[in-house]
């Protein structure tokens, strides 16, 4: 028999998969607040509180850090993520819904909270440690595959231990921390453009990206948004393949050999229309790109061209 704790999490887990799908990976909080709807009862997958149990459910859905905001110290440098409790009381029935959780292996979904009420999910989670002393839990994001396999039939046998799945899940919380990052900048460049490509002014998200004026290798490193412009996803590709450069001075040139080439709309209007215009910069000053960052990249682009 199925429990109703598992079939709920099932449909969560499914739910949150084709709204990503709609959305992209970032899906704004009346979405998740809103939630969807199971036999007649609604199910919000995120509350006020950084732990959220639904109505429907006896134990909690979901965990919730935002950035910036007073847990943004939730990446933990031993590679997993460390969650605080709510409140200082470990007996509070928040954290005692997590520690349920973790003795009976069962998975929760993480939301990791970006600008403009947007929420990264990251599931199957799993509490793996409860550590007292710093009043923290410590939160491993597992194989989104393996989601199924983690929502025992019978949700009130303890799920054996599973082999490996410190290593995976070691790997999988890696990868997903890059991508908390990957998407935190994305989304504070775009907001810092006013979700418009720098270059063309156009004005659609799903086609807007941050590009990287220094491309940054370090994995845990939260970039800058002044190593940052938002672009469309032509320029962006143009940019990164030094078609188009940005000169220190926040003018667009578009490379000598293009510009003399003949072609159709995308070419004239797409590429050589952009040359000698002005960057559209983001209000706040120190949001604008850092000039030394662009005379290095415009360096570059006046070697590749001169080739
Ligand atoms: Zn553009």
């Amino acid at each position: 028999m199925v429990t109703r704790d598992a079939e709920i999490r099932r449909a969560a887990f499914a739910w949150l998969g084709d709204q990503a799908e709609l959305h992209g990976d970032v899906l704004p909080r009346d979405v998740l607040a809103a939630g969807f709807q199971y036999e007649g009862e609604r199910v919000p997958l995120l509350g006020p509180q950084g732990i959220f149990k639904p109505r429907v459910l006896e134990l909690p859905i979901s965990i919730t850090t935002v950035s910036g905001g007073p847990y943004s110290d939730s990446l933990d440098p031993g590679g997993l993520i460390s969650y605080k409790y709510r409140g200082t009381d470990p007996n509070h029935v928040d954290n005692r819904g997590l520690r349920e959780l973790m003795r009976r292996r069962i998975p929760l979904v993480y939301f990791y909270g970006l600008a403009r009420s947007k929420y990264l999910g990251l599931w199957p989670s799993m509490v793996v440690g409860d550590r007292s002393e710093t009043l923290t839990f410590t939160v491993a994001v597992d194989d989104a595959t393996l989601a199924d396999k983690l929502l025992l039939p019978n949700g009130d046998r303890v799920a054996a231990p599973d082999d490996g799945a410190e290593i995976r899940r070691g790997y999988v919380t890696t990868v997903a921390r890059r991508r908390i990052h990957q998407q935190a900048f994305r989304e504070r460049v775009i907001s810092a453009y006013r979700s418009q490509c720098a270059c063309c002014r156009l004005k659609h998200e799903p086609l807007l990206d941050a590009a990287h004026i220094i491309p940054d290798s370090d994995p845990d490193g939260e970039p800058r948004v002044s190593n940052g412009i938002a672009l469309c996803k032509l320029h962006h590709a143009a940019f990164d393949k030094y078609f188009i450069s940005v000169t220190p001075d926040y003018v667009v040139e578009i490379r000598p050999d293009v510009l003399t080439e003949t072609d159709g709309p995308m070419l004239k209007h797409g590429l050589q229309g952009m040359h000698g215009l002005r960057l559209q910069l983001p209000v706040d000053s120190t949001k604008r790109p850092d000039r030394e960052l662009l005379a290095r990249r415009h360096a570059r682009f006046q070697q590749q061209a001169a080739r």
